[in-house]
């Protein structure tokens, strides 16, 4: 089966200062239909740069080079209506803060109901009724009264939900998900993942949901993909990204997360700082704060191994793999 969404070799630059610095290296990945991919990484890793890229939603004066092909359509060489269809019909994205997605003077009634009305060509009486019903899919009560409401009556959590709501009144293909609980409480959260995750599934929609929360990528995705200063380091099932991850940062991620099951004296940190995607020259980016590190990483940068269904980039990842990659919570490996 063809995949819904082809990745090969984007790469991004951006103007900083008097020149184009790099903030994405030849990302590569595929996303089949009703697919969810986890991007996972810290800030300033290239997950929302990878996921604007997708939809060509880059800054002003970003260069890009690579291939986006959405089912079947190259992105990079679409045409504006192609692109204005892509983002209205085929591609839904969910914005870390909502109140900066939505227009603050509109009611939450003409927010859903205005694309329904344009672009389906929809009688606004029917527009209002599916409106309803999506958001009382989403768990909102009394929908009736909130789409007459204005975003700052409702809260963080609610507006998540409006959100997500407007994604699924468009049916599209693919979800794009930028953090989408990041601003929301820890209860709150668990039930906007919860609701995303079962709406998603029940329609079949594909998903890339970025988060810097490993355990959370494991727990919705059926792959997760894991980026380093731009790079995309590592690419393995998910359930195999809490019990046996290849690439050391992916472990060292998971070792530095706190366990209620585990007495730990201190939280394991990892060595140094994160490196800008434009300082990453050379070896390995992630050479300097690793601890397998040997020396041809500081000199050579490894390329992507697939080792089965992972792709790993690292010069160490056979040999780790036929070691059977330390499980966490013994070993040592932050320094
Ligand atoms: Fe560590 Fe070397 Fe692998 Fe980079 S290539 S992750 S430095 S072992």
């Amino acid at each position: 089966m063809s995949a819904l969404l082809e990745v090969d070799q984007l790469a991004v630059q951006l103007p900083i200062g008097q020149r184009l610095r790099p903030v994405l290296h030849d990302v590569s990945f595929t996303l089949a239909r009703g697919e969810v991919l986890a991007v996972v990484g810290e800030s300033g890793s290239g997950k929302s740069m990878t996921a604007r890229a997708i939809v060509r939603l880059l800054p002003p004066g970003a260069a890009s080079s690579g291939r986006v092909t959405f089912d079947g359509t190259d992105v990079g060489s679409a045409t504006r209506a192609q692109l204005r269809e892509l983002r209205a019909r085929r591609v839904g994205m969910i914005f870390q803060d909502p109140r900066a997605a939505i227009n603050p003077i509109h009611r939450i009634g003409d927010f859903l109901t205005e694309a329904l009305v344009r672009d389906r060509r929809m009688r606004k009486a029917e527009a209002h009724e599916r409106a309803v019903a999506v958001l009382g899919e989403v768990g909102i009560d009394d929908p009736g009264r909130r789409l007459r409401q204005h975003p700052h009556e409702l809260s963080g959590g609610m507006l998540q939900r409006v959100m997500i709501a407007s994604v699924l009144l468009a049916e599209p293909d693919l979800i794009l998900a930028d953090e989408p609980t990041t601003a929301l409480d820890v209860t709150t959260q668990a039930e906007v993942v919860a609701v995303l995750g079962d709406l998603r599934r029940e329609r079949a929609m594909a998903m890339v949901f970025i988060t810097h929360d490993l355990e959370l990528a494991a727990a919705i995705s059926d792959r997760v993909a894991v980026m380093y200063a731009g790079y995309l380091v590592e690419t393995l099932p998910a359930a195999q990204a809490l019990e046996r991850p290849i690439h050391p940062y992916t472990e060292a991620l998971l070792r530095s997360r706190p366990e209620l099951s585990r007495r730990m004296a201190a939280i394991p940190q990892i060595p140094g700082r994160p490196l800008a995607a434009h300082e990453a020259t050379g070896g390995c980016p992630f050479q300097p704060r690793c601890s397998y590190a040997i020396e041809r990483c500081a000199a050579e940068r490894p390329e992507p191994v697939r080792l089965g269904g992972e792709s790993v980039m690292c010069h160490r990842a056979q040999e780790r793999r036929a070691a059977g990659s330390a499980p966490v919570g013994e070993g040592t490996l932050v320094r």
